[in-house]
């Protein structure tokens, strides 16, 4: 039998509901060790959050639990053969604000490098517009696109089924699998994973899991025209109290509030209102002179209560999974995700100390 394609009505082992960075990562590192079918709402795959990041992996930014996941993930990420262009490259993050901001964000991979040489480093930035800095120079870049396709194609080489325009809408448990309901079709399963973003609380309802309380946060981005360029090299910037962020995008600048509202889940839009606002701020606290928008965008960064993300089994509902709440991590805690959440699956040795498997736990949010 040809290995990607299931016999009619045949049940497969793991069933992955959507085709984001998370449902994707998790497919390419299963596919290896089982049988494996993602299904995805849109006609397209990471339509949603996975469609609308930053790119931006910084080793120091999160709980500890996310950082030990983003280190996990540089490693994978630099080890991935990519086809004609790396997956991953340097790109130093700048932390400034006031220095109690700074000091309750500065992590080990960060340093304090003082406001002399942060205005060294980025010349655009207004003097009064902060008082200390700290660098973060293992932050890389990554392209979410060639991302998305490396796991995509790496899944369907190893097997994976992946099917777009499925819509999960029911679920029963028949015997010891799961009948699951999509975009017209049943299809059977042994276990099931929650890669839902925004809609993870909801798709767990459907298997008759009770919800974490994932919160769906709005984030808006943009591409802005500006009257100085920023050289090329120059890190991203962020305020340590999480109004604003800047990085050189080509001879644009990537511009974002880095607002987090609470939001319904859905095809976020970016409000004029919010944007107007933005440009505003980015020209307080910049030299860059921003003439205009070029795109904007806005996004749905998914938390659970206590801000790390919920990988593992449920407490509750026997083979039914969660891989869910990365908020603003999704991309650098990927790999590091999907290797735990595999090792889970298969039974096998966790890669992480027992520490970080527990923080991780959905147990914990019940
Ligand atoms: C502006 C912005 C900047 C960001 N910057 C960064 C960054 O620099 N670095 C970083 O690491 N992270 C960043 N993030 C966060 C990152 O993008 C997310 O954590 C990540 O994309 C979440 O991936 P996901 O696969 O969980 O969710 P999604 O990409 O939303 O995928 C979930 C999928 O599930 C599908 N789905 C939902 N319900 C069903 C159903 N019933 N049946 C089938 N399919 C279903 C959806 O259609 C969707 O495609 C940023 C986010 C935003 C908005």
């Amino acid at each position: 039998m040809d290995a990607t394609v299931l016999p009619p009505g045949g049940v497969v082992d793991v069933l992955v509901i959507g085709g984001g960075i998370a449902g994707l990562s998790l497919a390419s590192e299963l596919a290896a060790a089982t049988d494996v079918l993602l299904l995805e709402a849109e006609p397209t795959l990471a339509y949603h959050t996975s469609g609308r990041s930053a790119q931006q992996l910084i080793p120091s930014y999160g709980p500890e639990p996310v950082r030990a996941l983003t280190r996990r993930t540089l490693e994978a990420l630099a080890a991935m053969p990519a086809a004609g262009r790396p997956l991953a490259w340097p790109s130093r993050f700048l932390l400034v604000g006031s220095p109690a901001d700074v000091r309750a964000h500065a992590s080990e991979t960060m340093r304090d490098i003082g406001h002399a040489a942060a205005r060294v480093l980025v010349p655009a930035l207004v003097p009064d517009a902060f008082a200390a800095a700290a660098l973060d120079e293992t932050s890389v870049r990554t392209d979410a696109g060639a991302l998305i396709e490396h796991h995509r194609s790496l899944a369907a080489a190893r097997g994976a089924r992946i099917l777009t325009g499925r819509r999960v809408d029911a679920a029963r448990r028949v015997g010891s699998e799961w009948l699951v309901r999509a975009g017209g079709e049943s299809f059977r399963a042994r276990r099931v994973v929650d890669a839902a973003g925004a809609w993870a609380d909801q798709v767990a309802e459907l298997f008759g899991a009770r919800p974490l309380g994932l919160v769906p946060l709005r984030r808006t981005a943009a591409y802005v025209d500006v009257r100085n360029p920023l050289p090329p090299g120059t890190p991203m910037v962020g305020a340590a109290d999480h109004s604003w962020y800047f990085r050189p995008e080509g001879g644009r600048v990537l511009v974002s509030p880095s607002e987090a509202e609470p939001a319904e889940p859905g095809d976020a839009r970016p409000r004029d209102r919010d944007v107007g606002d933005l440009v505003a701020r980015i020209n307080e606290v910049t030299t860059l002179g921003v003439t205009g928008v070029h795109r904007a965008w806005t996004g749905l960064r998914t938390e659970a209560p206590d801000g790390v993300p919920a990988l593992g089994p449920d407490p509750d509902v026997g083979g039914f999974f969660w891989l869910a709440g990365q908020g603003g991590y999704g991309f650098q805690t990927s790999a590091g995700m999907a290797e735990l959440a595999a090792a889970l699956l298969l039974g096998r040795q966790p890669p992480f100390p027992p520490e970080v498997v527990a923080a991780l736990d959905p147990a914990r949010l019940r």
